[in-house]
């Protein structure tokens, strides 16, 4: 018991001398922190979740605690006042740097340091990544943040010449600091340390993933480089001048009204299919159920039937760039992180990239709705002076958590009065369709002066308590029904419709055939009048040779004689 007091009476002591050094620190440490959650408590409804919310940064608080007052403790055992000094000094100097970062990027951006703040310094060389650094750090805004931690240290050392040891306050710290020494050993043993991260944490934790994402980007970029040497081009006809493929997100067609559901979800493109503006293709499944399996297979001439990874098959961008076609990616889904690396690998091979945030799987997402992909399209469209035009659009669309896709002014579901989880839950989903509706039909009219055909498609669907099933989310591992099944729309300009009548008849022609979308570059290149070694007629759907018979087979099942008549028992 004496020996426990001992303890507890050094960490106190030891707490009351070094007051500047551990308490500014943890001051400075705790600002991005506090920015961010002014930033975000907003967004939460509920007191318990916005309670939730706030009780992570305090345990994150009582963490640094704990390691500012071990480190402490562990210096004053050292007898050499010259080797202590240079060790508070390289802490210090640590923290308090990487500290500015993380309050710079909080406030700047919105967002925690993530990888997708440091995968562009690596894909860059040294100059181009101190032209990087230049643009988004300045130094006026540096110095606004350097000046309010000067301030902190002077709060701090007049604190210390007013106090003395004995107050109640280094007592509570104390029990503090021992506290935070459990989290520190339950992060540990439960492995989560990065998810209590602060600036120095998240830096360490950023740059190790970074790494490894672009070495995982360099082994795909080179099998692609040695499948580009077979890659011919035998036919490029005319083709259409302006292609545009939006790619939604979990986007499940039986909540579309277009698709019969009994919600008005989607009054612009319900309008759009009675003034015979769109066709609707009805019968078109995901060949996965989450993005990166299926954006491998919507960008490859990878299907199912080919044992091959998708990395060493041809690629669409490639094929249209070699045909003449100028690509651009312009995409609201994150530039970097784990679930995004095939589509920041296709995001690469364009000739132009941009996306409307630098931000990692990770990251908080909560303001990032899609329209702000609007003045990135019309800046790009204005710029882009080739004669022949491909665009991918990727969109956020559905994807969880519903409720923070959607602009607060176009909540309308959510607003209903619920009972349960599932209710809530299928009225935000709801809102996140009603929303891509006006997304959608407001990219559709800023093609309308020019010769272009534009592609909706969502990567795959989203099970949204089907039905009373228990059933949220999306991924290859429970699949159903809702998952697979998407919209397929496509839309014509006037002048696309002009110049190409007998294209727009088998678009028309060809709504109601039975489609996966692991074969759409089948189809964009017979659309665009392109011959490549590779190009199968029997998987374009627009094609007379088309194969309507065959299976589509995900995860093992085909789609027809299993997930399509899977009852609510097996959900
Ligand atoms: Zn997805």
């Amino acid at each position: 018991m004496t020996y426990l007091k001992n303890i507890m009476g050094t960490v106190k002591s030891t707490l009351y001398e070094n007051f500047i050094f551990i308490y500014s620190l943890l001051f400075i440490t705790i600002i991005p922190e506090i920015i961010m959650k002014i930033n975000y408590i907003g967004y939460y409804q509920k007191i318990g979740k916005k309670i939730e919310f706030v009780s992570h940064s305090l345990l994150c608080l009582i963490f640094f605690l704990g390691i500012f007052t071990l480190f402490a403790l562990l210096c004053s055992r050292i007898k050499l006042s010259w080797l202590r000094r240079l060790l508070y000094c390289i802490f210090s100097g640590v923290i308090i740097i990487s500290d500015v970062l993380g309050i710079y990027i909080t406030y700047m951006y919105k967002s925690n340091i993530t990888p997708a703040f440091i995968i562009p310094i690596l894909e860059t060389t040294y100059s181009e990544a101190s032209e990087y650094i230049a643009t988004y750090i300045s130094v006026i805004n540096l110095v606004s943040i350097i000046i309010p931690i000067l301030v902190i240290y002077g709060i701090c050392y007049l604190i210390k010449s007013k106090i003395t040891s004995k107050h109640t306050f280094f007592k509570i710290c104390t029990y503090l600091a021992c506290i935070g020494w459990i989290c520190g050993i339950v992060f540990i043993a439960k492995n989560t340390m990065s998810h209590y991260a602060m600036p120095v944490q998240s830096i360490y934790y950023s740059m190790k993933d970074a790494v490894q994402q672009r070495e995982e980007l360099e082994n795909l970029e080179r099998y692609t480089n040695e499948q580009n040497e077979n890659l011919t081009v035998q036919h490029v006809g005319k083709g259409i001048p302006n292609i545009v493929l939006i790619v939604g997100e979990s986007e499940n067609r039986n909540h579309m009204h277009l698709y019969g559901y009994d919600r008005d979800t989607t009054p612009g493109l319900d309008q759009l299919a009675k003034n015979h503006k769109i066709a609707v293709f009805t019968d078109v499944v995901s060949p996965h159920a989450y993005t990166t399996a299926s954006l491998s297979e919507i960008y490859s001439l990878h299907h199912y039937e080919n044992p091959d990874k998708w990395y060493n098959t041809l690629n669409l961008i490639d094929i249209l760039k070699k045909a003449g076609y100028h690509t651009s990616w312009l995409s609201n889904q994150e530039s970097s992180g784990n679930w995004v690396s095939v589509a920041n690998f296709l995001a690469n091979r364009n000739d132009y990239k941009e996306y409307t945030y630098l931000r990692d799987s990770t990251s908080d997402l909560y303001d990032s709705y899609d329209e702000k992909l609007f003045p990135i399209i019309d800046k790009v469209k204005s710029q882009n002076t080739s004669d022949k035009q491909f665009y991918t659009i990727h969109l956020m669309g559905s994807h969880a958590s519903y409720d923070r896709r959607v602009p607060p002014n176009w909540r309308k579901f959510e607003l209903e009065p619920t009972n349960t989880k599932a209710d809530f839950e299928r009225n935000a989903y709801d809102d996140t369709v009603l929303y891509n509706d006006y997304v959608l039909t407001q990219i559709f009219k800023k093609f309308d002066d020019t010769d272009t055909l534009i592609i909706y498609i969502s990567d795959h669907g989203e099970s949204v308590y089907e039905k009373d099933s228990k059933l949220i989310g999306h991924g290859d591992g429970q699949l159903n029904r809702y998952m697979l099944e998407i919209p397929m729309i496509m839309y014509g300009t006037d002048t696309f419709k002009e110049n190409h009548p007998e294209l727009w008849k088998k678009i028309l022609d060809a709504q109601h055939r039975p489609y996966m979308t692991d074969d759409l570059p089948h189809t964009i290149m017979d659309l665009l009048d392109i011959r490549v070694n590779g190009f199968d007629a029997s998987r374009s759907i627009i094609n007379s040779q088309f194969n309507s018979n065959r299976n589509r087979v995900i995860q093992g099942h085909d789609y027809n004689n299993y997930y399509k008549i899977m009852t609510n028992d097996n959900l």
